[in-house]
């Protein structure tokens, strides 16, 4: 007869055990990132990065785990040095070893590197995706930054600016590389870049070059070597008067004429130094012509972050789902596992429903711009870009959203151990998901910009014929219902569109927000079916139908579950690994 443990040596041994399961291998368990990838980047190459992505897979689960919280800790923050021993300026940030050593692992990855071939996205997006499972730690930032110049350089840059920069900006040293911040956010408001008082004059000694002044609110990445910043030239007002330059910290080896006030003192992404700069006639040089500074920022710069915030609160979301359903298949309460507590089993299915969509969509968008730079002597698809755009602020907007309640739901399924910040990493998780929420558009500002873009330059027709090929796509015999279900929604937020667009516009913007919870609900449920055609018609077999049913029963039909008995069996079937 066995003996049975007295409750606190079990529970504690269930503990142990649930540490144990962890996974030690963020890629090679993620059956649905694999087929997500089989499909945007076909068999071959998906052969081809087989074993980058699972070095990126291991390192996330283990050590990038483990140096991310030693970052974290309190003691362990960022500090200010602006003055060396002998009282000369340096201007330096002052990181714990351990910071420097998870950004050589991140950097290793290749995540930039891979960018050099322009039609990468999707691979870069995949092993962010995995780094972004230990949250922000402290380098999300930097690598979306160095990711927006590199893309800034290829697409509008000189010929000289990228033969000297892009090399070290695609390095996979981190000891070697260059890497970028993007200083736009002024004290008087980040929305509303049109107010932006920096200004950039010409530099009469050396032709090409501005001296910038002026300060700087938000300045995450404040030991960047590269700025990326919008100052103003001449005197035209708003955002039309707005250029964008390239700011070297150190020019000939001396800092550029710039000093930082203090770094902040951060809600979440703490181990990373965001500061407060004041530049006072710094060397800058215009990447792009300068009078297109406003648009080059929101097409090139504003758009990459906005996509890799996407993919930071994805991969968010997919750890605190890996987090909570280990925890409840170890941890018992009233003598069974919590899993099996259907209030439980309930709350898992909703995390995972909803993070298989974000990621769903936001590689949708990541194949976009992969195939839209595919081939560079190819007219430019400009029905595509203008849809994508949308797609961009709408998936930033609402991921972002989803990204705080799924890793709040992961912290309820873990109790009390779930606030403590030595038990899980969703402590972090949730501080860094409210600064996705913020940062790179806050949610009214991106409903707003895409109001205006409905209205002023039309983008809802190509984003409703975008879904709308989607939509069409959708073919799989098995598939009739959910085609005809989306094909419905369409319809619906097209009306909901015109309606809004024949309004007043104070009722528009009033309503815009609601609208634009329609369209990523839609969007949602449409990107998770061609998955699901996807895989049917490759006869993969998964949880995808019971994931795309339960998305559709839940958040588009919005069903009360009372009066649904089919959900339960859906609950059981989704909240596998
Ligand atoms: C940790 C952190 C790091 C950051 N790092 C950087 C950085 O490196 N570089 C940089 O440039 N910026 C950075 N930012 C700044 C960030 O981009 C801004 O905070 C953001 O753009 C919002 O600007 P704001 O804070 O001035 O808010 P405000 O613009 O003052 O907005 C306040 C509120 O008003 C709402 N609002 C604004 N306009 C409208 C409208 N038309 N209709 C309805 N509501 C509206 C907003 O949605 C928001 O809820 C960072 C922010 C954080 C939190």
């Amino acid at each position: 007869m066995s003996e049975q443990a007295d409750p606190t040596t079990q529970g504690r041994a269930d503990l142990v055990a649930w540490d144990r399961s962890r996974p030690t291998n963020h890629f090679e368990i993620d059956g649905n990132l694999h087929h997500l990838l089989r499909m945007h980047l076909g068999e071959e190459r998906f052969q081809e990065h087989w074993p980058m992505l699972m070095r990126a897979g291991e390192l996330s689960a283990q050590s990038m785990d483990q140096l991310a919280r030693e970052s974290n800790r309190d003691e362990n923050l960022p500090r200010l040095q602006r003055f060396d021993g002998v009282g000369q300026q340096v201007e330096e940030v002052v990181f714990h070893p351990s910071y420097h050593e998870l950004g050589a692992q991140i950097w290793s990855t290749g995540v930039l590197s891979v960018l050099a071939r322009p039609d990468s996205d999707v691979l870069c997006g995949a092993l962010a995706y995995l780094v972004t499972h230990n949250g922000e730690a402290g380098h999300v930032c930097p690598v979306a930054c160095t990711a927006g110049l590199i893309k800034l350089l290829q697409r509008v840059g000189s010929e000289a600016q990228r033969e000297h920069y892009l090399p070290r900006l695609l390095e996979t040293d981190y000891g070697q590389r260059l890497h970028a911040a993007q200083f736009v956010t002024e004290v008087q408001g980040g929305s509303d870049v049109g107010l932006n008082g920096c200004v950039a004059v010409p530099d009469p000694q050396q032709p090409g070059h501005y001296r910038i002044t002026g300060e700087k609110w938000f300045c995450s990445v404040m030991d960047a070597q590269l700025f990326v910043i919008t100052a103003r030239v001449g005197s035209t007002a708003g955002t039309g008067g707005l250029g964008l330059f390239l700011v070297p910290r150190k020019v000939n080896g001396t800092i550029n004429n710039f000093t930082i006030r203090r770094l902040k003192y951060k809600l979440g992404t703490r181990s990373m130094a965001s500061g407060e700069a004041d530049f006072h006639g710094a060397l800058g040089e215009p990447i792009g012509l300068p009078h297109r500074g406003f648009k080059n920022l929101i097409s090139i710069v504003l758009d990459t972050s906005r996509v890799h915030n996407a993919v930071a609160a994805s991969g968010s979301m997919r750890r605190a789902y890996i987090e909570a359903q280990t925890f409840a298949h170890h941890r018992v309460a009233f003598s069974r596992p919590i899993v099996d507590h259907p209030m439980l089993r309930e709350r898992l299915a909703r995390m995972r429903v909803l993070s298989s969509a974000a990621v769903s969509t936001t590689f949708r968008i990541l194949a976009m711009s992969d195939r839209l730079l595919g081939d560079p002597q190819a007219r430019p698809d400009e029905e595509l870009t203008a849809a994508r755009r949308t797609h961009v602020n709408i998936n930033k907007y609402w991921t972002a959203i989803k990204c705080t309640e799924v890793v709040r739901d992961g912290i309820e399924v873990l109790g009390g151990n779930g606030t403590i910040e030595e038990f899980s990493v969703l402590p972090r998780l949730y501080r860094d998901a409210i600064v996705l929420e913020s940062w790179e558009g806050s949610h009214n500002t991106l409903c707003a910009q895409v109001l205006r873009d409905f209205a002023q330059r039309g983008l809802h027709r190509q984003w409703l014929a975008e879904v709308r090929d989607a939509v069409e796509r959708v073919r799989h015999e098995s598939l009739g219902e959910h085609h005809d279900r989306a094909a419905t929604v369409l319809k619906d937020v097209a009306r909901r569109i015109d309606h809004l667009l024949a309004a007043g516009e104070d009722y528009a913007s009033l309503h815009i927000r609601r609208v634009v919870d329609r369209m990523c609900l839609l969007n949602s449920y449409v990107s998770l079916l061609l998955e699901l055609n996807w895989e049917l018609e490759q006869q993969i077999t998964s949880d995808k139908a019971a994931v795309v049913d339960l998305y559709r029963l839940l958040y588009i039909d919005q069903v009360d579950p009372m009066d649904r008995e089919d959900l339960v069996p859906l609950f059981e079937k989704v909240t596998g690994l």
